[in-house]
């Protein structure tokens, strides 16, 4: 098991002053000492941008692909040791645009995943380019005069996708975010928490200060997180009420309990000196 301090390692983020990555890097340390994850049975990836250097931070193991390619890398940790836990964080650039294929199939996998998106709405690390959270009319170095697409609602694509946990946290609520990402990491599934990220450097529209002001928490009395239409209906909310919390939350197989190899000991820890690896090569090439 491990404290803070002992998920903290002696890299220190060099993100610009008020970045929400800062609290959303303190809320996922304190989940995992707070599930009493044991560090060697957690894995954190993630791909390239400004809070993608997650798995510098915490002492976990960790691993930081390609553009748009941390659930691909995920996906396999899942396949080589299925007992690990699986953390993905990404922006929204690299886990809905550069890597939104893996966005969809993953989630439709439903790999026993839980994908953060640091959701600031830009390519903060490449300086500011419009994403594919921008608003419509967003103003940035790649669109001077406003991006004409409509953004994509990532929470709405996550529950018609086949993601069996959908959320959207706000980084400076540190408790209600962490509440949130423990529960997706106990469960058993793709969790999708898309968390609000204020980034005061390139992102002058959503900030700290409209967030404050428009934020609302779901009360789980009133809202039903296993019925689909209901979740569908909050996740199309924005504007003066941008609901934050549990959206959606249902039980299917993973993808992982549907191979029977998986059954048992991990593929990683199984014996392969038996194994006569020119056979199994000719049996799966020609
Ligand atoms: Fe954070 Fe934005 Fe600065 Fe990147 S550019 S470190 S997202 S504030
Ligand atoms: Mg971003």
């Amino acid at each position: 098991m491990a404290t803070i301090a002992q998920l903290t390692t002696k890299d220190a983020p060099t993100w610009c002053p008020g970045c929400g990555d800062f609290l959303i890097l303190s809320t996922l340390k304190m989940a995992i000492a707070e599930l009493n994850l044991p560090t060697e049975q957690v894995a954190i990836t993630s791909g390239i941008g400004c809070g993608s250097k997650m798995p510098h931070f915490v002492k976990t193991y960790g691993f930081e692909g390609l553009h748009g390619r941390a659930l691909p890398v995920a996906s396999g940790i899942r396949l080589a040791n299925h007992t690990i836990k699986t953390i993905t964080v990404t922006g929204d650039g690299d886990g809905y645009g550069i890597g939104g294929n893996h966005f969809l199939h993953t989630m439709r996998r439903n790999l026993n995943i839980t994908h953060i998106i640091e959701d600031n709405q830009v390519y903060g690390l490449t300086k500011g380019q419009y994403s594919p959270t921008s608003r419509k009319g967003f103003k940035s170095p790649s669109t001077p005069s406003g991006g004409l697409e409509e953004p994509i609602n990532p929470l709405a694509v996550g529950i018609a996708g086949g993601a069996t946990f959908v959320a959207r946290g706000y980084a400076m609520d540190i408790l209600h975010l962490k509440a949130i990402i423990k529960e997706a990491i106990q469960h058993k599934g793709y969790s999708l928490v898309d968390v609000l990220q204020p980034c005061p450097t390139y992102n002058k529209i959503n900030t700290q200060q409209t967030y404050s002001v428009s934020v609302r928490k779901i009360d789980p009395a009133t809202h039903n997180a296993e019925d689909k239409q209901a979740a569908l209906k909050l996740a199309e909310e924005w504007g003066p009420n941008i609901p934050i919390g549990i959206f959606y939350k249902v039980q299917r197989p993973t993808y992982e309990e549907q191979l029977p190899q998986l059954n048992g000991t991990p593929l990683a820890q199984q014996d392969i000196k038996n194994i006569n690896m020119e056979q199994a090569f000719r049996r799966y090439l020609y």
